[in-house]
């Protein structure tokens, strides 16, 4: 999709830390972590936000989320972890090809929240 940073990343045209990939999604670091080891998840398909989103990329996609947590979680021991979704400028939303934050969370003070 055209200027989509996303689906730069997603045609290796620019580079990430990935985390995870498959033929449905990938996940890679933030390049800017609010916390060590955030974490953005997205379908490998353009769609701009939640409401884009029909049942097949969906299920393809959240059916992903445990285990790209679980990897987080056995790579940086968090004591915790938040999962966001902005979706419109309004709610923060800054680049519009859908994504997911897993925001892994180590106490007061780690930067989030
Ligand atoms: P949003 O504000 O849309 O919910 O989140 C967009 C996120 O994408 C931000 O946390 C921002 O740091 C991240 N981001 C923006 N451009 C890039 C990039 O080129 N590479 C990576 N890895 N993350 C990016
Ligand atoms: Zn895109």
């Amino acid at each position: 999709m055209g200027d989509c940073i996303f689906c730069k990343i997603i045609n290796g045209e620019i580079p990430a830390a990935k985390v995870y990939e498959d033929e449905h999604v990938i996940a890679f670091l933030d390049i800017s972590q609010v916390t060590k080891g955030h974490t953005l998840v997205i379908p490998k398909v353009h769609k701009e936000n939640l409401y884009e989103l029909d049942d097949e990329i969906s299920q393809n996609l959240f059916k992903r989320v445990p285990k790209i947590a679980n990897a987080i979680k056995t790579a940086y021991e968090p004591a915790g972890l938040n999962l966001l979704n902005n979706n419109g400028e309004l709610a923060g939303q800054s680049v519009f090809h859908f994504h997911m934050h897993l925001i892994p969370r180590y106490g007061k003070g780690d930067g989030f929240g």
